[in-house]
């Protein structure tokens, strides 16, 4: 039995049936073009989100998450009310929450469950522990009730419970990475149509390393900003005569442009259809087995988010400047920006040196040292017990 079956059994005083993780993630490259229906190359990370589980024989769903200063809280499951999902220090359980109440608006039969959760996916740093949380949540209601969901199936239903449950509009990336991640690969993505390819990334046999940056900091313009570039993109695009910016071709770009009268929107465009661009040219790289050449395309996409999305910050522009300079293939910052994480590719061997470049780069700045760890693409969500 492991420690959240451990957990699971000292505090509801029986063992639980099963236990179900999922992981963050980071991606690699394709940032901002979920939401316009496009592409996006994640992989998951070793970190990861485990919940111990057991049906109950009521409608209860009881949920305790280590860490959390709210001790066990209980919801009905009749109850679950998607307008005031929970507030205060019980706010963390509309995730979880949330994943039952899809579930059941999706006319999937559950009871309730007794939910023991451990994670040690770093919480808003950008990595994706609400997916994870969603998903292992997802995954364990999925196994106790025999429900025979696919992996895809779980993973909208985990984004449905964020967007429409917990409020957050986030899309389908996250919860598909999570769910679905192979690995020693990445997951290549068309968020309009789901379909997906796991391409190899092996990174150390190429002597490379993948670094995560945690710049620790997450600035308040984030939700606002993310609203309004969503906005922004979907007025091009119906300015463009487009379904979604994923419809404008690379090649069609300039074109494009020359058509929108707003400066901003132009930018806005620019740089969802050249990350889309990116994705694929880094996807090609990737499956040819030539990983140190998909750094540039990973700098090139940090400028076009800095410059034209302008959703990055000091200290995201700072770890990638002094990554870059202690000789780092490409970096880029990773989500949705305004803080969270950098990701970095660097020779294996350059670890300590970029490390130690990044950390005194944010010390003399006056930054708090952000949190730099190495990422190997690792699996998606499984049961473990
Ligand atoms: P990110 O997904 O980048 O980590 P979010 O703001 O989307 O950041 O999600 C973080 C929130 O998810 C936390 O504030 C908390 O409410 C919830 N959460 C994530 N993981 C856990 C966990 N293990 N236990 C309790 N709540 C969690
Ligand atoms: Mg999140």
């Amino acid at each position: 039995m492991n420690r959240t079956a451990q957990g699971f059994r000292v505090l509801y005083g029986h063992p639980p049936e099963g236990v179900w993780a999922a992981p963050g993630r980071v991606n690699l490259i394709g940032e901002h073009t979920d939401y316009n229906d496009g592409f996006v190359l994640p992989f998951a990370l070793p970190q990861r989100t485990e919940v111990a589980a057991a049906r109950r024989t009521d409608r209860i769903l009881r949920v305790h998450s280590v860490g959390t200063a709210s001790g066990t809280v209980s919801r009905d499951l009749a109850e679950l009310d998607p307008v005031h999902p929970p507030q205060g220090p019980d706010s963390w359980a509309a995730y979880p929450a949330g994943v039952a109440w899809a579930l059941l608006e999706a006319d999937v039969p559950i009871g309730g469950a007794d939910l023991y959760i451990r994670s040690d996916v770093p919480a808003g740093a950008g990595l994706s522990s609400s997916a994870a949380l969603e998903v292992a949540t997802a995954l364990a209601l999925d196994d106790l009730y025999a429900l025979g969901l696919t992996r895809t199936e779980l993973a909208a239903l985990a984004r449905r419970a964020e967007n429409a449950y917990v409020g957050v509009p986030c899309g389908v990336m996250d919860q598909m990475v999570s769910a679905c991640a192979v690995e020693g690969h990445a997951l290549h993505l068309d968020t309009r149509t789901l379909a997906q390819r796991h391409i190899p990334f092996d990174c150390a046999s190429a002597g490379l390393r993948l670094l995560v940056i945690d710049t620790r900091v997450k600035h308040s313009l984030a939700d606002g900003a993310y609203a309004e570039r969503r906005a922004a993109c979907h007025r091009a695009a119906a300015a463009l005569g487009v379904p979604s910016l994923r419809d404008v071709p690379y090649g069609d770009l300039e074109r494009a442009l020359a058509r929108l009268d707003d400066p901003v929107g132009r930018k806005r465009v620019r740089h969802v259809v050249t990350e889309n661009e990116r994705v694929r040219r880094t996807g090609e790289l990737l499956r040819a087995g030539r990983l140190r050449e998909a750094g540039p395309l990973l700098t090139e996409g940090h400028l076009s988010l800095r410059d034209d999305y302008e959703v990055s910050c000091p200290e995201l522009d700072l770890a990638v400047s002094a990554a870059g300079a202690a000789g780092a293939h490409g970096s880029r910052m990773t989500g949705g920006g305004f803080g969270g994480s950098a990701l970095s590719l660097i020779d294996a061997d350059a670890e300590p040196a970029v490390t130690r470049a990044v950390t005194e780069a944010f010390v003399r700045e006056g930054y708090a040292p952000p949190r730099v760890t190495a990422a190997a693409p690792s699996a998606g969500a499984a049961r473990l017990h």
